[in-house]
């Protein structure tokens, strides 16, 4: 699946430029903003895979704009920057920030900087993904040991017995160890 670009640029020809360049290599352009408030209308519209932010621009700044994106959005934004704009990027070290561009743009330093960001963004949503996982593993394992205690208590059962009544219950009656482990806990509560 093509990749989905937003372009907020206020200088219509390098915009113009960008697009094409993206296009012609197989990238998804989905929208093209010409000032900060465009830009935060358009990523809330299409929710694009990676925004590319001139900094300078009317109405709300690059940075202004991204960081009102990243506060609702989980979208990685590329910084298009003139060489005199350095230090304003050293300020902005937000997590959503995945590198910078700087003017003029060509193809070489363009697509290297796309596919990078990309890479990035993909590496952080996966690890992301991770991280919940193994929360959510955690927290199974928390009912069931909260229910295997409640097992234990209330049949006088050592831990390993309360542990084989589960797995066996859980066995015949074809349900998860966790939603077995919920019946019990609620039971307890009603
Ligand atoms: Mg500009």
């Amino acid at each position: 699946m093509k990749k989905r670009i937003l372009i907020a640029e206020d200088e219509s020809l390098i915009r113009m430029d960008v697009r094409l360049m993206l296009e012609d290599n197989g990238y998804e352009v989905v929208g093209e903003a010409g000032n900060g408030d465009k830009a935060i209308e358009l990523a809330f519209a299409h929710r694009p895979d990676l925004i590319l932010m001139d900094i300078k621009m009317p109405k709300i700044n690059g940075l202004q704009a991204s960081q009102v994106i990243a506060s609702q959005l989980d979208l990685p934004i590329l910084l298009i920057t003139a060489y005199s704009q350095k230090e304003f990027i050293e300020k902005a070290r937000q997590d959503n920030i995945v590198g910078y561009l700087v003017k003029p743009i060509s193809e070489a330093n363009l697509l290297p900087a796309v596919e990078v960001a990309l890479h990035q963004a993909d590496k952080t949503k996966r690890l992301k993904g991770d991280v919940q996982k193994a929360n959510e593993m955690v927290e199974k394992r928390k009912l069931v040991e909260r229910a295997k205690g409640i097992l234990m208590d209330r049949e006088h059962l050592s831990e390993p017995e309360a542990f084989k009544k589960m797995r066996s219950t859980s066995m015949s009656r074809q349900i998860t160890l966790e939603s077995l482990a919920k019946e019990i806990i609620e039971h307890v509560h009603n």
